[in-house]
């Protein structure tokens, strides 16, 4: 019986008026993006993040330096097969995904099932075992960061 991993994943980045916005592997119609060196997409950062934990592996940050110019624009869901590839080389899948995010605009709920739906294509598991949420800061926060916390449970591949 395999023992179940449990990976912690989190990002923010700030926003960017000449940046489209990218988050989970999708660009959703805004007026603004997200500043990073790679796409900024804080959603699928804070996911691979907690995907890479679970499974022992190096971070994020560690895999793909933001001094490194090979990652200056880079797609974060070439980020998210490159850290798959690990994982599951490392002898693992992904059971579940939860994330939360903390955004004041664009509203989420419009794009969920479009977001679900692109982190079990990139994570590789059904769309029911995959969920994101979103909070406003309501003033109690920086309405120019937007904030993501991930949680990723692995179990081993089946051989
Ligand atoms: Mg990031």
């Amino acid at each position: 019986m395999s023992e179940p991993r449990i990976g912690l994943g989190y990002d923010r980045h700030r926003r960017a008026a000449d940046r489209p916005l990218r988050l989970g592997g999708l660009t959703l119609a805004h007026e603004n993006g997200l500043l990073g060196h790679s796409d900024a997409d804080a959603l699928l950062h804070a996911v691979i993040d907690a995907v890479l934990g679970a499974a022992g592996q190096d971070d994020l940050g560690t895999l793909f330096p933001d001094t490194d110019p090979r990652y200056a624009g880079a797609d974060s869901t070439e980020l998210a097969r490159v850290a798959m590839d690990l994982v599951k080389r490392a002898g693992f899948r992904v059971l579940s995904l939860d994330a939360v995010l903390v955004i004041d605009r664009p509203k989420i709920a419009p794009h969920r099932a479009a977001l679900r739906t692109s982190l079990s294509t990139l994570f590789e598991l059904p769309v029911d075992r995959v969920n994101v949420k979103a909070k406003t800061t309501e003033g109690s926060g920086d309405p120019e960061l937007v904030e993501v916390t991930a949680v990723a449970l692995l179990g081993t591949r089946a051989h």
